[in-house]
């Protein structure tokens, strides 16, 4: 991010706007929305800027812009129309200290001004870097058709009520009042009218105040296995309302962008036989910010109830007596079968599907070979990067063909997922030569499907 987003207060603040015509009607009419002293430098002006001269909604010098004019300015706008008018006056600005913004110029700018939606005092900026402004717009577009204008009369009136609010404990109590107003009293009483709202929401606070605080949860919550817009509707939800979210390494920053921005976030990380957070403190994590009274969630990569040692947190969080419960995710097996275009059960083929890990507490993990050895068989193995020379060695050893296929896709649903088609005979020196380094789930009797190279790729960004 290399502009950073601020609310700049502009109070009695001078912002002055060299230019007379279209360019600077356009920044005007934005910057008159502001309670700036707006000062407008033009040989030329359009005649609305002589119009708002008389209105005295902004004060306008009918010639060029000369030294010392932006003294004491805070902003100022090149809006000249015209390469060398921008670069005389944004030199003479910088001179005056003004943060300089020249239009249709990123490089000479050192701010520049987002797309807005307005809904006073709501105020959303939407910006690019400067790099498409179309999809700014089309952003806008979207938010002002899904916000209703009522948004700024309820914020308005909830602004005078926040002392009253202090009835309320401090945290969720608070929060969880003023959601029920924005979304749920507010919106029914303007309705009525604006009169309406002050007696909605005095009759909310005191139901609210009768209201017992919500006791302390955890919510085992799967992330997916990578794309946000595979999390499920309920894990979105989970982590807007979350006050602390714990986190394992997996888990993609995406995803942690979702959460509630005051929540506290916990990552304890675990490297596949590397340095780890034993599981006995996150046991003793989750324990402890519930017991205070938080909703956790507890946020793991997939699906929570697949090689995610969950029965040992829901032990710890049931031995003491604090309510818990399931949010199921996509296991990353099934982002990975939809990554190779097939299926993991299929007609005539296989009517079982194995989900296997290459190595746990005690290292390689053992499993039926002979089954596995059979033709036909699929299985998808977790965290079987290390220990495909170990399963390639025991399936061959129990009789399993040496051509059987075997795919490899790594980071499954992001945006860096790779493929890799091998053979059980070819696998620990095809995965040697691929140097994956990201997560990656084996096939086992699978191949990508032929027809999937023919296809058009489906790309994985938001906007493509
Ligand atoms: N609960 C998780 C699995 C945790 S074990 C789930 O349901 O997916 C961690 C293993 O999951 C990794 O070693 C890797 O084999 C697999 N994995 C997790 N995310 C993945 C991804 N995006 N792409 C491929 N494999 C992934």
């Amino acid at each position: 991010m290399d502009h950073f987003p601020i609310f700049l207060s502009t109070r009695g603040q001078r912002i002055v706007v060299s230019g007379g015509g279209d360019a600077a009607l356009a920044k005007l009419r934005l910057l008159m929305k502001s309670e700036a002293k707006i000062s407008v430098y033009a040989a030329d002006p359009a005649p609305e800027i002589e119009q708002w001269h008389h209105e005295g909604r902004l004060s306008l010098v009918a010639r060029p812009m000369d030294y010392g004019d932006p003294i004491c300015a805070r902003l100022f706008y090149g809006a000249n129309e015209d390469e060398a008018e921008d670069a005389r006056t944004a030199g003479i600005a910088l001179s005056c200290g003004a943060l300089v913004n020249v239009v249709d110029n990123l490089a000479d700018s050192q701010f520049i001004t987002p797309a807005i939606v307005d809904r006073d005092p709501v105020t959303i900026a939407i910006g690019t870097e400067g790099a498409a402004p179309v999809l700014a717009r089309a952003i806008k577009a979207d938010l002002e058709e899904r916000l209703p204008q009522s948004l700024g009369v309820l914020a308005r009136i909830g602004k005078t009520f926040r002392k009253a609010s202090y009835a309320l404990p401090f945290g969720r109590a608070r929060r969880d009042f003023w959601r029920d107003y924005y979304f749920n009293a507010g919106p029914k009483a303007i309705a009525d009218g604006e009169t309406a709202v002050r007696p909605a929401l005095d009759a909310l606070l005191g139901d609210h105040l009768n209201r017992t605080q919500r006791a302390g949860h955890v919510a085992f919550v799967g992330g997916g296995p990578g794309d946000p817009e595979l999390l499920t509707l309920k894990a979105r939800r989970a982590l807007d309302e979350a006050d602390v979210v714990i986190y394992d390494r997996l888990i993609t920053p995406e995803i942690l962008e979702l959460a509630r921005r005051e929540a506290v976030m916990i990552d304890v990380g675990k490297e596949g036989f590397g340095p780890s957070t034993p599981q006995e403190h996150i046991n003793d994590l989750l324990v402890e910010h519930a017991a205070s009274g938080a909703q956790v969630v507890r946020l793991k990569s997939g699906d929570s109830t697949v090689f995610g040692r969950l029965d040992e947190e829901i032990d710890a969080v049931d031995a003491h007596g604090i309510g818990w419960h399931i949010v199921p995710g996509i296991t990353s097996a099934s982002a990975a079968v939809a990554a190779i275009g097939q299926s993991l059960t299929r007609r005539g083929r296989n009517a079982s599907v194995r989900f296997l890990t290459g190595h746990d507490t005690k290292g390689f993990a053992d499993h039926d070979w002979k089954t596995l050895a059979r033709p036909g068989e699929v299985a998808a193995i977790y965290m079987g990067k290390k220990s495909s020379r170990f399963i390639q060695g025991r399936l061959i050893m129990h009789g399993a063909d040496r051509q059987t296929p075997v795919t490899l896709i790594e980071n499954a649903s992001r945006p860096d997922q790779r493929v890799l088609e091998t053979t059980l005979d070819a696998l620990p020196a095809a995965l040697e030569a691929a140097e994956m380094t990201g997560p990656a789930l084996t096939f086992l009797g699978l191949a990508p499907r032929a027809a999937l190279a023919l296809a058009p790729t489906i790309p994985n960004q938001e906007f493509a």
